[in-house]
C-alpha cells in the first residue's frame, strides 16, 4: 500500500502554515543546546515526550509542513515524495533513542501524532504511548474495543470498516464477538481517541500535590520533537506542562506555533533524526 495515507483523507481547507524554511544551528551551538537539553532531562523527575512527523523523515516518510511536506507539496500542486512504504520503514535513531530513554527510566510517557507505527515497532511499550491520530497497523472492534496490531497496514483510513470481524471469544461460551473492525486513522473532523487523549492529558499535567513518587505520571518537563505544534489538541498538550509550572523544550527545524509563548523554552534547531 502507498505510504501516502494523507491522500486518503477528506479535503480540508486550513492545513496551517506550510513550507517555512528550516534552520540548522552551527555545530558548536547545536552541541550547547544538546547538552542543555540533556541537563534538563537529567534534572526532571517526570519527562513526557511529544513526537511528530519530523522524526520519521529520515526513514523516507515525508512530514506534512516541512519544505517537502505533504501539505506543502499539495499547495504547490505537486505530489509528495515517499522513499518507502509503511511496512518497509524502520525506526529511526530518534525512535530508538526514545526507547532507550524509556528503558533507562528518563522518559515516563510518550505522546505521538504519528500514524506510521514506528514507535510501537521499535518496541516502545504501548501502555506508555498515546497515538493521538491513530496507527496504520492497528484496527479495533467497534463492539468490544479490542485492538489488533497487524504486520501490514490495515487498508482503510478515517475510522472505516476494514472488512474483518473481531474474533475475541465472549466471556461465556465459545462464540466470538464478531464485531466489525475499523481502522484507527482519524480524518480531519474526527475526535481524538478517548483512551489515548485522556492518558496523554493526565501525563502532561503536573500533579497538584507535587507528588515525588516515581509512579506519578504528571510531567515536569515536556519535550517536543519534530512537530510544528499546529494541530489541536495534540499541539497544545505540551502547554499543559508549562502552564502547571513545568518546563518545555521544543526541538524542531522550523519555528513552531508556541515558541514565543514561554520564557524558558529551549528551541534547538536540531536535526533530531540523524541516521
Ligand atoms: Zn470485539
Amino acid at each position: 500500500m502507498s505510504a501516502n495515507y494523507a491522500a486518503g483523507l477528506s479535503p480540508y481547507p486550513d492545513k496551517g502554515k506550510c513550507g517555512l524554511p528550516e534552520n540548522f544551528d552551527p555545530p558548536e551551538e547545536l552541541e550547547r543546546k544538546v547538552l542543555e537539553l540533556a541537563e534538563m532531562i537529567r534534572n526532571a523527575r517526570n519527562v513526557v515526550f511529544h513526537t511528530g512527523a519530523g522524526i520519521s523523515t529520515s526513514v523516507g516518510i515525508p512530514d506534512f509542513r516541512g519544505p517537502n511536506g505533504v501539505w506543502t507539496m499539495e499547495e504547490k500542486g505537486l505530489a509528495p515524495r515517499f522513499d518507502t512504504t509503511f511496512e518497509e520503514a524502520r525506526p529511526s535513531t530518534t525512535h530508538l533513542a526514545l526507547l532507550a530513554l524509556q528503558r533507562s527510566g528518563s522518559l515516563k510517557y510518550l505522546v505521538s501524532q504519528n500514524v506510521d507505527g514506528l514507535h510501537m515497532r521499535s518496541g516502545f511499550p504501548r501502555d506508555l504511548l498515546s497515538e493521538l491520530h491513530g496507527n496504520m497497523f492497528v484496527e479495533e472492534c467497534v463492539k468490544c474495543g479490542k485492538q489488533y496490531v497487524r504486520d501490514a497496514v490495515v487498508g482503510t483510513m478515517g475510522l472505516k470498516p476494514t472488512g474483518r470481524l473481531c474474533d475475541v471469544p465472549k466471556s461465556r461460551g465459545l462464540r466470538a464477538c464478531r464485531g466489525k473492525l475499523r481502522d484507527t486513522i482519524l480524518d480531519w473532523e474526527d475526535s481524538l481517541p478517548d483512551r489515548d487523549l485522556n492518558r496523554a492529558d493526565e501525563a502532561c499535567s503536573v500533579c497538584v500535590f507535587l507528588c515525588l513518587c516515581v509512579c506519578c505520571r504528571n510531567a515536569d518537563l515536556a519535550v517536543t520533537l519534530g512537530t510544528s505544534l499546529q494541530i489541536k489538541p495534540s499541539g497544545n498538550l505540551p502547554l499543559l506542562t508549562k502552564r502547571n509550572g513545568g518546563r518545555l523544550a521544543i526541538v524542531n527545524l522550523q519555528p513552531t506555533k508556541h515558541v514565543s509563548a514561554f520564557t524558558h523554552t529551549l528551541q534547538p534547531h536540531t536535526h533530531t533524526h540523524c541516521n
